[in-house]
């Protein structure tokens, strides 16, 4: 810790930003960050792109044992029905990313929870996603 998260030049670095910090804040900083724009960063456990005709994010991530040792979000930044994501949306769907790319691998069923398959701009980072990066990261 911290993590170096990659990000290329892009008007959405801000909104990346946030959605990391809020994984920051919900866990008290056992996953912490830092944030490096470029368009490459050998150094870094965490690499973002954008994909601005896709509805669909992906991310990768791989382990050594327990340990997370390095991810890539593509993040789509069209909606289901293909308009662009509005911010609230967008937020909400990169903490989702940003989620699997700090190491969870299912998704919750809870109650608002950005870790559901589906999510809505309100939703939040839920007790169990919590519950699961204090045992990731001990
Ligand atoms: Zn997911």
């Amino acid at each position: 810790m911290p993590l170096l998260v990659c990000m290329p030049p892009n008007a959405n670095n801000s909104l990346m930003k946030e959605a990391f910090t809020n994984w920051q804040k919900a866990t008290k900083n056992k996953v912490s960050f830092v944030f490096l724009t470029a368009n490459a960063c050998p150094d870094a456990q965490i690499t973002v792109s954008y994909a601005p005709n896709k509805r669909k994010s992906k991310t990768d991530f791989s382990y050594v044992g327990n340990y997370f040792t390095k991810a890539h979000i593509e993040m789509g930044l069209l909606t289901k029905e293909g308009r662009p994501s509005d911010k609230a949306l967008l937020l909400v769907l990169m903490m989702h990313e940003a989620g699997h790319a700090i190491g969870i691998i299912g998704h919750s069923n809870t109650p608002s929870s950005v870790m559901q398959p589906t999510v809505k701009k309100d939703f939040y980072i839920t007790e169990d996603s919590i519950r699961e990066i204090n045992k990731l990261y001990k």
